[in-house]
């Protein structure tokens, strides 16, 4: 082991940090045989455990798992006393880590590290430390904490008070003893909450002044959870394992139960029991959605809302004390031991803030908008710039003399929350766009030391010396970062989550709300992949397979998983009948999709019988008449009716306030090409004669389509053309099949495994058309005239084998001097825009279904502003 005596001026990594992630990283280089320095501003070990020394701090995660695992022998000597260790215990455990692995002697502590400069010529960092002391090395390392800048109070007239003022994350070590003094606590975020019964028992009076009434459920701390130990007992590495894969970094079953569907008794039932086992990622899992439904968020929201006014006396007070205005779990929950109780003591005082706005601190006292409170003492429990302040804090200065700062002045871009392109071997410890503080983030300091351990040894393998991600693997994660919390709550709270609690902080979300397992295989498989969307350079040598790792919407993911592993046989190796049977199977428990004003059946007259339809009216003002969708589903030609596609032609309707007339063709095999193209036709000219009697403005007319359903009305919008009518305001086409070429890319790169294969794509053709016909403009519009055709909106799916085909006919459509709209589903498959209430990701493409729809019919005037804007991308 490389123990140097003296400084040295150039080492292999410098890492900055010695609190969790700190200590692992150092142990792993060591073993990797790098020679390392290791700085902390602390005093010693511990991080925040160093640091956060008031009364009742604690971890809110059971500190059975969240301590290390990489040591099952540390694991066999070190037994943790509580459910919820103390601060003074985990530091205990902390420095107990350092002695028992030698650690400390790589360690230099109370030096902070004031800046970081990459030296491109000599491939290494700079770093600068307080004392002005530079050292080199190859690797630059930040295990600076996610928790460990405080913020400031920015209170006008903090400066002037004269008593004492103590800050949670910044605490004497001596200890405070509050005995006889009037206190005042300003903040009531997971430290308030933990200190706040504490100092209630010595202070002779407290005031806490409250911005944000926050969640917190009862720790019910004690002895370590019996079933935890029981389940360690039987096997570690199987435990440790399952946490490593689960979602929040502790083995938690997640719950497929809905709060929609579960009946009053069963949502008291999990509610209480998730109550008394007193944990946050079983409180965070009482139901399915509670996470992305606001319904569902409120139902648990409100009960816990319940418990708080049982317990507080004065209604008043309680009332202050229920937090309104965020959803449950969109700020981080607390855990407390008395917190809400400690509000019926005789001299404990909450002051409502946002009634009573704190106007200045006094000399000795604070004076909100409606009192003046004198006061002995001021503790500050008022957070922390989360995630990036330790980061842009240092000074980092990558390539170019880019800094970290100004790159990320709009939030920060990361691959992995690990790196982030233009600075080259520098690496974030549960940086932004990882887990981090989503999750036990024991676990993930684990998987990130892990992981940039085995980076490093990898490099060193194949003789290379840098490694950065490329700017389009970067823009794939933040993109991926993104959309995983667009389809949650979060971004609809001002927490720090979002940066909103520090002045001038870009709202951005700044963890990965994936999941840790699905986070740890994105990272796994970018290794596999050859460090895809990397680039590692070495004498002589550039290597990279660029790319982006994750581009699926996540929720289209995981209903993917969820159908592959049913195990349904494929499509094509079924009769109509029973592909027909089965389709309707699977749709039997979705959402039924929005509320419309009215919905009607009836039949339309063709020659040769009756076709079925569906009309949808939206709710709502204004009454008479309104513009008409005329909508055909998809299925293939042969699959589908007016039931497949309800909760999507409801969705329609609701969004765009047109009527939408759902039309239920003739089907193949049974009738064949061009029935269901000349019933459409059928269906558009009848629908035109009909419109008023419809609820239908006449001439305001569009047609609309999915999949085989977009083909016909395609088809039918060629065919009006020719026929010198009725004329056809847009049209819709949705996942279109247009063409009867199955070679494009998409029916390669797309042709498995996303429920419309390229195999059930010929099915389909087999069953519609003979051969000889699939040239036929009538079966495949694209090769057909366009001139003349209606403006159109095309929606191409990036996982669809159709997307190619839907991409030519918008740009066919465009060469013949059509009005185009092409919209991107990115990261849909070819069914997923159309899962309604299931896919929240697909919302917004539906919004722009709507809105393109919407400009479909002219506005009552100017009538020049109907046509949307040719804009193909
Ligand atoms: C009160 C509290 C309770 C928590 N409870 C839990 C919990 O129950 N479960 C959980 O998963 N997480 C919890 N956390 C989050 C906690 O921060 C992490 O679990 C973990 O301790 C982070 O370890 P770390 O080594 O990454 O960072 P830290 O422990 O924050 O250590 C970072 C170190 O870097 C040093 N540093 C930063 N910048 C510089 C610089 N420029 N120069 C020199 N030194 C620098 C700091 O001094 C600090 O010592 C809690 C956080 C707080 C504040």
């Amino acid at each position: 082991m490389n123990k140097p005596a003296s400084v040295p001026e150039q080492v292999d990594a410098v890492v900055v940090g010695a609190g969790f992630s700190g200590l692992y990283m150092l142990y792993r280089l060591r073993q990797l045989g790098l020679s390392v320095k290791v700085f902390d501003s602390a005093g010693d070990v511990g991080g925040t455990w160093y640091w956060n020394r008031y009364p009742g701090a604690r971890c809110d995660v059971p500190t059975t798992d969240y301590t290390f695992s990489f040591d099952p022998e540390l694991e066999k000597e070190w037994t943790w006393s509580e459910k919820y260790a103390t601060q003074p215990e985990i530091l205990e455990y902390l420095r107990f880590v350092a002695d028992r692995h030698e650690l400390r002697s790589d360690i230099e502590f109370s030096t902070a590290v004031t800046a970081a400069r990459w030296d491109e010529p000599a491939k290494q960092w700079v770093i600068t430390t307080g004392g002005g002391r530079e050292v080199r090395c190859r690797h630059y390392i930040m295990a600076t904490g996610c928790l460990s800048v405080a913020k400031s109070p920015d209170i006008e007239g903090a400066e002037r008070f004269a008593g004492p003022v103590y800050f949670t994350s910044r605490w004497p070590h001596e200890g405070v003893d509050f005995t006889g003094q009037r206190v005042a606590v300003i903040g009531t975020g997971s430290s308030g909450i933990q200190s706040i019964p504490l100092i209630a028992r010595q202070a002779s009076q407290l005031t806490v002044f409250q911005r944000t009434a926050n969640f917190s459920i009862p720790a019910h701390n004690g002895p370590a959870p019996a079933e935890t130990l029981r389940q360690l007992d039987e096997g570690r590495d199987a435990y440790r394992d399952a946490a490593r894969w689960s979602r929040g970094g502790v083995p938690v079953e997640p719950t497929d139960v809905l709060a929609g569907a579960a009946s009053e008794e069963v949502r008291r039932e999990r509610f209480e029991a998730a109550w008394q086992q007193g944990e946050l990622f079983g409180i965070l899992n009482v139901f399915a959605d509670q996470g992305v439904n606001p319904a569902a968020n409120d139902i648990v929201a409100e009960m816990i809302r319940e418990k708080i006014r049982a317990t507080v006396n004065d209604p008043e007070t309680a009332e202050a004390l229920c937090p309104r205005g965020h959803y449950f779990g969109t700020k981080r929950p607390c855990l407390d031991t008395g917190y809400f109780e400690t509000f019926n003591l005789p001299h404990v005082r909450l002051v409502d803030l946002r009634k009573e706005p704190i106007v200045s601190i006094t000399e000795d006292g604070i004076e909100t908008a409606g009192e003046s409170f004198g006061f002995d003492t001021i503790v500050y429990a008022t957070g922390f710039d989360a995630m990036t302040g330790a980061l842009v804090g240092a000074d980092v200065t990558g390539r170019d003399g880019l800094s970290l700062k100004e790159k990320w002045a709009a939030g920060p871009s990361t691959y992995l929350g690990l790196m982030t392109t233009g600075f080259p071997n520098f690496f974030m410890l549960t940086g932004p766009g990882s887990p981090s503080v989503l999750s036990n983030m024991a676990v993930s300091i684990e998987q990130h030391v892990d992981w940039v351990a085995g980076c490093l040894k990898d490099l060193r393998d194949k003789g290379l010396e840098t490694i950065e991600p490329t700017e389009l693997a970067e823009a794939g994660w933040n993109q991926h970062n993104q959309d995983c919390a667009a389809i949650t709550l979060h971004p609809t709270a001002n927490s720090w989550y979002m940066g909103a609690n520090v002045p001038g902080k870009p709202r951005v979300f700044l963890p990965y709300i994936g999941g840790v397992g699905a986070y740890r295989q994105a990272c796994d498989d970018v290794v596999t992949q050859d460090y895809l969307g990397f680039t590692r350079t070495g004498p002589g040598a550039v290597r990279c397979t660029d790319g982006v790792i994750r581009s699926m919407q996540p929720d289209v993911a995981m209903v993917m998983e969820f159908v592959n592993a049913l195990g349904l046989p494929p499509m094509e190796t079924l009769s109509a009948a029973d592909a027909r049977a089965l389709m309707a199977a699977t749709a039997e428990n979705r959402p039924p999709g929005p509320e419309v004003g009215e919905v009607t059946d009836g039949v339309i007259p063709i020659p040769d019988g009756t076709l079925p339809y569906r009309l949808y009216r939206p709710a709502g003002p204004p009454e008479g008449p309104r513009p008409l969708v005329v909508y055909f589903h998809g299925g293939g030609w042969v699959l589908g009716n007016l039931d497949s596609d309800d909760p999507l032609c409801r969705d329609l309707c609701a969004r765009s306030g047109a009527v939408v007339v759902s039309v239920n063709y003739r089907h193949a095999p049974e009738v064949r090409f061009p029935a269901a193209a000349l019933d459409a036709f059928a269906a558009v000219q009848w629908a035109d004669a009909n419109a008023i009697e419809l609820g239908g403005i006449p001439g305001q007319l569009a047609v609309a389509g999915w999949s085989a359903g977009a083909n016909v009305a395609a088809v039918a919008c060629q065919l009006a053309r020719d026929a010198g009518g009725p004329r056809i305001t847009g049209q819709l086409l949705i996942c279109p099949a247009v063409d009867s070429d199955l070679t494009r890319p998409s029916y390669e790169e797309n042709g498995d495994g996303y429920i419309l294969t390229t195999a059930l794509m010929r099915w389909f053709w087999d069953h519609y058309a003979d051969p000889a016909d699939r040239g036929d403009p009538r079966a495949a519009p694209l090769r057909g005239d366009l001139a003349g055709l209606p403006p159109a909106c095309i929606v191409a799916a990036d996982f669809d084998p159709l997307r190619d085909e839907g991409v030519a006919y918008a740009r066919a459509l465009e060469a013949a001097a059509v009005p185009v709209r092409l919209t991107r589903a990115r990261g849909h498959t070819h069914t997923s825009v159309t899962m309604v209430d299931v896919i929240i990701s697909g919302a917004p493409v539906r919004a722009e279904m709507a809105a393109a729809l919407e400009d479909f019919f002219p506005a009552a005037e100017p009538q020049s502003s109907a046509a949307p804007q040719a804009h193909v991308s």
